[in-house]
């Protein structure tokens, strides 16, 4: 993580935020044996209370899986071990290992009734793809109260922007290149976040030669394979960023324009695996292409 505030009142609130963050993943982590969520996967079934905190983003978790249709699902987790993305001792698991596992993963199974958790055995839950976007917007949150108009936070790849750069113009955000190395192009943005998923990120090649990334599609157990090859998400709220940017990497282009035209509040860049760009209208004139891709074609989804 990298935490960048600034004026006066910067370096304080940048000690305050720090300390915030561990807070914040003390709650959340799925290793951490007095961690909230360490002890609702440990329940066996029974009722637990967590924290205000862990049941807010749990309730959005749960509600963004519901208006993804299970493209997000925060139970996933059990699949994404299987895989080896947990411990790095990466594998192909069988198809049965994998019908075996997708019994226990279904976010309609959570039950959240104000501060307790109650999951069925062997359920296991994972805030891995929303957490950082909700501290993204927890941390801009504390630093505006402790006075600061300007900051940029990278928060293990989520950009979260608190007002624009201190010279007044926009942040310019490198947008990482899914096929290889350096950056696709510049996108230029405020006050908000950009989240941005793709199975480039994390990955491992199998013993079949194939290329496995961390991304799920939870309705097979196997990795999304939705013709995207990077999703970025850009809205005021870092946890709708986050969220959706892995549920529309696995929904792909199709679903994904639908989703937006429905729902809107947010734009969106995709990159295809046929060398497209897609962006939605509200930010067409924020990205600049680099000049090493000028051959790509940059198509704009219009409402
Ligand atoms: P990252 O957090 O690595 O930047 P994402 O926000 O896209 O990337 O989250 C991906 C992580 O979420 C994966 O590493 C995995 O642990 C978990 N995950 C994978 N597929 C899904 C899914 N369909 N729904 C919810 N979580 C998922
Ligand atoms: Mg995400």
């Amino acid at each position: 993580m990298t935490l960048t505030a600034y004026g006066e009142s910067a370096e304080a609130a940048l000690t305050l935020s720090e300390d915030r963050i561990k807070e914040l993943e003390a709650l959340w982590s799925t290793t951490d044996e007095n961690s909230d969520i360490y002890k609702v996967n440990q329940s066996g079934g029974t009722r637990k209370e967590v924290s205000e905190e862990t049941a807010e983003i749990l309730q959005f978790a749960l509600d963004m899986a519901e208006e993804t249709n299970g493209s997000l699902d925060p139970t996933i987790s059990p699949v994404v071990t299987a895989w080896g993305f947990i411990s790095g001792e990466y594998h192909i698991p069988t198809e049965n290992e994998l019908t075996d596992l997708l019994q226990n993963t279904d976010y309609e199974k959570v039950l959240l009734e104000e501060n307790f958790v109650t999951m069925p055995d062997g359920m296991q839950l994972d805030l891995g793809a929303v957490g950082k976007g909700y501290t993204g917007d927890i941390i801009a949150e504390l630093l505006k109260e402790q006075g600061v108009t300007s900051a940029l936070l990278d928060i293990g790849g989520n950009i979260q922007m608190v007002g624009r750069k201190p010279d007044g113009s926009r942040w310019r955000l490198g947008i990482q290149n899914p096929f290889g190395e350096g950056s696709l192009g510049v996108l230029e943005s405020e006050e908000g976040a950009v989240v941005t998923s793709g199975n480039y990120e994390r990955y491992f090649i199998g013993e079949d030669g194939k290329q496995y990334g961390h991304i799920i599609d939870p309705s097979t157990g196997y990795q999304a394979e939705s013709g995207l090859v990077s999703v970025s998400i850009i809205a005021k709220e870092g946890k709708l960023c986050d969220a959706l940017s892995t549920a529309i990497y696995v929904m792909g282009l199709d679903e994904a324009a639908e989703y937006w035209k429905d729902n809107g509040g947010f734009e969106m860049l995709l990159v295809t695996d046929e060398n497209e760009i897609y962006l939605t209208e509200g930010i067409e004139d924020d990205f600049t292409l680099n000049e090493k891709f000028s051959d790509m074609e940059i198509h704009v989804i219009t409402q």
